[in-house]
């Protein structure tokens, strides 16, 4: 299958995709932890994207479509893929289509992570991630049995830079702005399921399963 999950930051994308990719066995990509990764190896990308991720703001288009061409020719996604994160603007929806369209492919199902943005705050501002595996915590939510370290190798967990209320604030703007659009987009060629995500992460998952099956 091929799957887009789209959501506004703290919708539970990347809490759901591993469950996802385990029960499916899907190339996943996610372009924020790709970008995250260009800017922390300062590489030529991660340079350009830098700014605009402190702010909040999307990265320009070429850029991230640049990086997703790149990395679904590196990995094999031909028999299947999740992407999340991409796309966050009607252009970038419009040039997956063309590349799927090249090979004969097109995307199966879009999940939208419908939410209310009054519970995004407290989701954001207690994640706690480790980063070189993704697992993400929350104080709250999902607390690590240590607090501050990861479960399963005790290295120390991080925030991240723009998970503060004030970038968050951004983020939304561009996520009504701009990614609602392609939500439109999807629901119009009918492959659009909707999830309530406010929900515990483990009735979501329900509604993952249901909406796949
Ligand atoms: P979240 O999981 O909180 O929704 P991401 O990790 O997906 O956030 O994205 C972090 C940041 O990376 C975004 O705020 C944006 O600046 C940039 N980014 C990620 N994906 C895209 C994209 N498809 N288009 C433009 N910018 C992106
Ligand atoms: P996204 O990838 O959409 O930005 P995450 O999956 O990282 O969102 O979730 C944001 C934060 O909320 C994380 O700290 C995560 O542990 C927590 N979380 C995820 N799903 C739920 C849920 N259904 N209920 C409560 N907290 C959740
Ligand atoms: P402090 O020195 O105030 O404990 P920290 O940055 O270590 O500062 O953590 C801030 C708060 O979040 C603390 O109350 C800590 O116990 C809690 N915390 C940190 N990481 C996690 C996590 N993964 N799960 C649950 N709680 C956490």
């Amino acid at each position: 299958k091929r799957l887009i999950l789209v959501g506004p930051p703290g919708s539970g994308k990347g809490t759901q995709s591993p469950i996802i990719k385990d029960d499916y066995c899907l190339c996943h990509l996610a372009t924020g932890d790709m970008l995250r990764a260009a800017v922390a190896a300062k590489t030529p990308l991660g340079i350009k994207a830098k700014e605009a991720m402190e702010k909040g703001e999307l990265v320009s288009d070429d850029l991230v479509v640049g990086i997703i061409d790149e990395a679904m020719k590196k990995q094999s996604c031909q028999k299947g893929f999740i992407l999340e994160g991409f796309p966050r603007t009607v252009v970038q929806a419009q040039k997956l289509d063309e590349m799927l369209e090249k090979q004969g492919a097109r995307i199966d199902k879009v999940l939208n992570f419908a939410i209310d943005d009054s519970i995004l705050e407290e989701r954001i501002t207690g994640r706690w991630i480790h980063p070189s595996s993704g697992r993400t915590y929350h104080t709250k939510f999902a607390p690590s049995k240590v607090p501050g370290f990861d479960d399963v190798t005790g290295e120390p967990l991080i925030q991240r830079k723009d998970d503060t209320a004030e970038v968050l604030k951004s983020r939304l703007e561009a996520f009504h702005k701009q990614t609602e659009p392609v939500i439109d987009y999807y629901s119009r060629k009918g492959i659009l399921s909707h999830l309530h995500a406010e929900k515990p992460a483990k009735e979501v998952s329900v509604e993952v399963q249901k909406a796949l099956s």
